[in-house]
């Protein structure tokens, strides 16, 4: 059966588009491993991993399993006042798992919702402390989610500030990092924003941004002396750090979580996408041991969240199975023969003088163009080259499963080439 397309863009709404002027979308009927199966019967390889999200591509038998197995027991159950062992297997293994420090688990719906909770621990925490803080800190070109909170300390341009301008929380925003992780590292780059450290340090709560990979604000890779520098710069100041590993967590950049890159540990850490491999939406918060009991012993005395599906079960059972699985494939070795692939398939694209510049980092590649692309064009080339690639802005990006196949990943780079070069 083919899909309604007309009623699809007739009635719904996508991502960042238009009711009236909709950019075109394509009906997908299954996928399996890294092939998308269009209702037209083309199949697609896919380079996006659904959004960071599907790390072992599609229809992962382990995680089919995890998910039968759980949904004859129970989808769901409250989680105020009631407690099983999918949650507490979960909160084990994202203990274990993060930087070290990070022992109490708050689990949600999203990543966004994962973001929000992280800034209201930090409100909560200065709150406790009888030295209420209202400010946040970020760098330029961040991304954190599309709700009121993360959204405010998400790039001003890229999410628009000035139509919720109103509405939307006055944050401090830092110039975004220059020097990037295959740079030399000169520490000018922490000048101004300890500068706005030292002018505001009464008022902000925490720092928070993406560890090394910038995502949707700009696929930036910036070093990780950054990092380490601004985890000092938290430390002298007593300023909290909210790490943002939602795209980044889960092996991406070929580490762990990308905190490794500068061997820190945050304060705070939101992780999300991949964390059940793509499979159904949930997320995490975990913090300290300091922070949680400071909030606990705070004059409010509890923390105020709770989610109607925190804890979902079902969610809970397949993150286990997804992070099992993560760990038993030997992760490292796949997302270094991506990044190597990647290096090596993308390196003519360098000298096309369409392209600005071309970067790899773990199973992550960004070819930069030097004029922004029109996607309802570019979205066309890549499905007739049968490759799933989405830019956006001036980037044409992959982050393709770990377990996708050479000849795969080759194809990919060959449609990235032949459509930079147009
Ligand atoms: C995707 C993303 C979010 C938001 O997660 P959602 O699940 O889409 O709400 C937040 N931060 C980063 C770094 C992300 O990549």
């Amino acid at each position: 059966m083919s899909i309604d397309l007309q009623f699809d863009s007739n009635h719904l709404w996508h991502p960042y588009t238009s009711m009236t002027n909709p950019l075109p979308c394509y009906g997908v009927v299954s996928a399996n491993k890294a092939l998308i199966q269009l209702d037209n019967g083309e199949q697609l390889i896919d380079g996006m991993s659904s959004w960071w999200a599907c790390i072992f591509g599609y229809n992962v038998a382990e995680l089919n399993l995890a998910a039968k197995n759980q949904i004859d027991k129970m989808a769901h159950v409250m989680f105020g006042g009631l407690t099983h062992q999918p949650a507490i297997d979960l909160a084990k293994k994202l203990v274990e798992i993060t930087p070290k420090g990070l022992n109490k688990v708050f689990l949600c719906d999203s990543g966004s919702v994962s973001v929000e909770v992280a800034l209201k621990m930090a409100l909560q925490y200065w709150h406790a402390m009888d030295k209420p803080k209202s400010q946040f800190l970020t760098i330029r070109n961040g991304y954190h989610g599309d709700t009121f909170g993360a959204m405010s300390v998400t790039d001003p341009e890229g999410s628009m500030h000035e139509l919720y301008h109103n509405f939307l929380a006055k944050q401090l925003f830092a110039p975004q990092p220059k020097i990037t992780i295959d740079q030399q590292w000169d520490a000018c780059d922490l000048d101004q924003i300890t500068r706005m450290v030292i002018a505001n340090k009464d008022n902000i709560a925490a720092i928070i941004l993406e560890p090394i990979v910038q995502g949707a604000g700009g696929m930036h890779f910036y070093h990780p002396q950054y990092l380490k520098g601004i985890r000092d710069l938290c430390d002298k100041h007593q300023l909290l750090l909210i790490a943002d590993e939602i795209a980044t967590g889960f092996g991406r950049t070929g580490k762990l979580f990308a905190c490794e890159f500068a061997d820190i540990s945050p304060d705070i850490i939101c992780v999300g996408k991949a964390i059940t491999g793509g499979y159904m939406s949930l997320a995490a918060t975990l913090t300290t041991d300091k922070v949680a009991t400071t909030i606990s012993q705070g004059k409010a005395a509890v923390f105020m969240h709770g989610p109607t599906f925190m804890g979902n079960p079902l969610a809970c059972a397949v993150a286990c199975a997804s992070i099992d699985k993560l760990i038993s494939i030997n992760w490292q070795e796949k997302v270094s023969r991506i990044e190597q692939q990647l290096k090596e398939y993308l390196a003519p694209c360098s000298d096309l003088s369409q392209v600005k510049n071309v970067r790899v980092l773990g199973a992550i590649a960004v070819v930069e163009m030097k004029e922004a692309i029109d996607v309802a064009i570019v979205q066309k080339q890549f499905v007739a080259l049968g490759v799933w690639i989405r830019p956006f802005g001036k980037l044409i990006y992959i982050m393709p499963p770990y377990i996708i196949e050479k000849q795969q990943l080759k194809k990919l780079c060959d449609a990235i080439y032949r459509v930079a070069s147009i």
